[in-house]
């Protein structure tokens, strides 16, 4: 696992600038979640640590590496997706080795790492299952499963759970905080959703148009919000 550091990172679409001068670090082993509205680039910013974007300015590093000019792929992060983006022709199983077995690993590598994420994940009953066959929970979980056996460097998530009903949902963050306290894993994770960050985060960045408002843990953001937009925010009913 490996931290991630972003310095003075900026990002326009053409005239529009979407993320303003972000400075950000997210140490080892930390789950951090980016809240703050609809449109306020938490997404794009996700995406520009995946390398899915390109930045229009500043530096992002992870571990010791700068990897400004790295593909996607170099960059050993692994993303989950609110849609679940799972093959239909596939079973559970096939959906989590195909990406492995096309990237060089063995069958018996790909085997093994399959085996122990669909443990981790309870999804061994469902493994010759296709996914039209599964339940919206089941099928995040196979999402989850695909990223776990590439063994990222980081994991990033945006809005996982907000395709779930209230109910599965509020399983589901059970189960991820489950699946940090045993992976160890440095996690970035998106959410609109206040409850979800209040309950798993290690570290919460509030943004506003396309700036960071505050960092803070769930407890500084709830009992020492720095101004009225983050304590609207935070402790906004749902
Ligand atoms: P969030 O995930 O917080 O809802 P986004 O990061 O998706 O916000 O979007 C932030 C802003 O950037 C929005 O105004 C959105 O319309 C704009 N935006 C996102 N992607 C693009 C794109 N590819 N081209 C132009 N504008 C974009
Ligand atoms: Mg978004």
């Amino acid at each position: 696992m490996s931290s991630i550091e972003l310095s003075s990172v900026r990002k326009a679409f053409g005239a529009l600038e979407v993320i303003r001068d972000i400075d950000l670090s997210v140490a080892e082993g930390e789950f951090c979640i980016f809240v703050g509205p609809s449109g306020c680039g938490k997404s794009t910013l996700l995406r520009l640590i995946a390398g899915l974007e390109t930045m229009s300015g500043g530096d992002i590093r992870i571990g010791d590496t700068v990897v400004n000019d790295l593909a996607p792929a170099e960059r050993g992060l692994a993303m989950v997706f609110q849609s679940y983006a799972l093959y239909p022709h596939m079973t559970v199983r096939q959906n989590m080795s195909f990406g492995l077995r096309r990237t060089g690993h063995s069958k018996a590598d790909t085997e093994a790492r399959v085996k122990e994420a669909a443990a981790i994940l309870q999804l061994a009953p469902l493994m010759d299952r296709k996914p039209s066959q599964l339940s919206g929970g089941q099928r995040q979980r196979v999402a989850i499963g695909r990223a776990i056996v590439r063994k990222p460097r980081a994991f990033l998530f945006d809005e996982p759970l907000s395709n779930l009903d209230a109910e599965l949902r509020a399983q589901m963050r059970v189960e991820l905080a489950e699946l940090h306290r045993q992976l160890g894993a440095t996690m970035i994770y998106v959410t609109h959703d206040q409850v979800e960050a209040m309950t798993l985060a290690d570290k919460i960045v509030v943004l506003r148009d396309g700036r960071i408002e505050q960092i803070g843990t769930p407890d500084t953001l709830y009992n020492d919000p720095d101004n009225i937009f983050v304590a609207g925010f935070i402790g906004s009913p749902r």
